[in-house]
């Protein structure tokens, strides 16, 4: 007799790594696979990944997860993957184009420039929630065609597929049948119209780019396709979800409603709250559609990116010549209560939301004959929670809504010191997630709705996930003395720019 599968194998393809989750029945992780993968940087501010060896880094996880389980083991398998990096390949041969062009690449920055000057920003915020910006799919992909002749003539006879890369590994895990993504990840594109959910055809032809190159937009729970046999993966079982990995980590923390906030602390950081329609009134921060549900309609989401956070603790221990920058500049962080006065204000790259401004240059102030390098590791730290902080006051007064508190995942919040400070900050409590795998998780999760393990957001939201909480200690007055030196160093930075902030409020 066969037994009915047990398993769902979720996979995260992020930017450093491919990892894949077996989850059991009870949403528990029984076994999990992980591979690294390269990134190159061959000119400044460009950024490439190799699309073959992404796929091949899918493949070997997903191949270990079958493996370690019996033939007939796993329903369904699920994706969340690094958002917005785009990948063009033949459609007869499933040979990609070019190479895989990073969400951190800034080739695109001439064609939003261009698009700049023709005064076009409000209008493609408001059917795209997003400010033109290079991070986004579109000036990406208009880039390679404008470089490109021959691919531009083939891409207009339909003869080259593109996609995000959920689109990438969906199609090679189908043998080419599929060629398709889904509204999460169609929305950091910057071509998909939030509202009528479809591609646009005015953003199409704004970027130069044929319909004839984007995948089939679906759901993020939905049948998506099957797997063609290949390696130790059988033929015939359904992918039954895709969701940008920001978005699938909001899910795995079961933050399904309004009012309910995550911040994920990687090397920078996303904050994303579910919200009831898109704001579309204030670019501070980005509508986006959270996810789509089969048969429901779209769950959109606001969200803030901050480009340096992580970033600014390994910059900082950098600098300070450290050994080994991230852990010894945490614990130096930890020889001071305060940073004595000092503010780093890390616009490495930068200031992304709420600021805007991408002529920003980094500051360090507040230093004294007294000052010292645990100071700044500390003031490192508190510029992680301080800029956290601005998001999330953009978002609440974007959403009209105030935050009870704050969900927190991602590779910094293994740093307790970091996670206190940033509860005294926010003056609110922060409960971080103890899994290091939240995006696989909710990719997972999501697959197993459509195949039936759970059946409703509320059974999901009952899967007990270990957490670590963090209550504020310190006095109002406190910290409300110190975010506004803070404030004030902030503005220190824009003003000493030359950039120019929104266009559209
Ligand atoms: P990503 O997904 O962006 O690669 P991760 O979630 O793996 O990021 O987190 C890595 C980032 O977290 C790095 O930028 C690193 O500086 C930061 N980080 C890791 N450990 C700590 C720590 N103990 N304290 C502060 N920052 C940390």
């Amino acid at each position: 007799m066969t037994q009915r599968p047990r398993y769902i194998a979720a996979l995260d393809q992020g930017t450093t790594n491919t990892k894949a989750l077996l989850l059991d029945e009870k949403g528990q992780v029984v076994y999990r696979a992980s591979r690294p993968v390269q990134i190159s940087f061959p000119r400044p501010a460009w950024v490439e990944q190799d699309a073959t060896e992404i796929w091949d880094t899918a493949r070997t996880v997903l191949e270990e997860c079958f493996s370690a389980c019996g033939n007939g083991d796993i329903a369904a398998i699920g994706i969340a993957n690094q958002r917005e990096s785009v990948v063009a390949w033949r459609r007869e041969t499933g040979v990609p184009e070019a190479k895989c062009i990073s969400w951190q690449c800034r080739r695109g920055a001439e064609v939003c420039d261009n698009l700049r000057a023709k005064n076009v920003d409000a209008a493609i915020f408001a059917k795209t929630g997003l400010r033109i910006d290079p991070l986004f799919s579109a000036s990406k992909l208009a880039w390679l065609l404008a470089n490109d002749s021959e691919l531009r003539r083939r891409a207009e006879h339909g003869s080259v597929c593109a996609g995000t890369v959920d689109t990438w590994l969906i199609w090679n895990l189908t043998g080419g049948r599929a060629h398709v993504t889904d509204l999460s990840n169609a929305s950091r594109t910057q071509l998909f119209h939030l509202r009528e959910l479809q591609w646009d055809t005015e953003l199409l032809s704004e970027f130069g780019i044929p319909l004839a190159l984007l995948p089939r937009v679906q759901p993020s729970s939905a049948f998506l396709g099957e797997t063609a046999a290949t390696g130790t993966i059988p033929a015939g079982i359904p992918i039954l979800s895709a969701m940008g990995d920001s978005h699938a980590a909001l899910f795995g923390h079961a933050a399904f409603h309004p009012g309910m906030l995550k911040a994920t602390y990687g090397t920078g950081s996303s904050l994303m709250t579910p919200v009831s329609a898109p704001a579309l009134h204030d670019d501070r921060v980005a509508t986006t559609v959270a996810w789509g549900l089969q048969d429901q309609p779209p769950q959109y989401a606001l969200e803030g990116n901050i480009s340096a956070t992580g970033a600014a603790v390994q910059w900082a221990g950098e600098f300070l010549r450290l050994p080994n920058p991230v852990s010894d500049l945490s614990r130096l962080a930890l020889e001071t209560p305060d940073s004595g006065g000092v503010f780093f204000v890390p616009a490495l790259v930068g200031l992304g939301a709420p600021h805007w401004d991408e002529n920003a240059r980094a500051s360090i102030s507040g230093l004294s004959r007294s000052s010292t390098a645990p100071d700044l590791a500390r003031a490192a730290l508190e510029s992680i929670a301080f800029q956290v902080r601005d998001v999330l006051e953009a978002i609440e007064s974007v959403s009209n809504s105030r935050v009870p508190v704050l969900l927190a995942d991602g590779g910094a919040t293994g740093n307790a010191q970091l996670m206190r400070i940033q509860a005294d900050i926010i003056g609110r409590p922060v409960v971080a997630s103890a899994s290091a795998d939240l995006s696989a998780q909710g990719a997972g999760w999501m697959a197993g709705l459509g195949c039936g393990f759970w059946r409703t957001l509320d059974e999901l939201a009952a899967i007990p996930r270990p957490v670590e909480r963090y209550e504020p200690q310190m006095p109002e007055s406190a910290r409300e003395e110190l975010y506004a030196q803070w404030k004030e160093a902030v503005s220190q930075v824009l003003a000493g720019s030359k950039g120019a902030r929104g266009a559209c409020r």
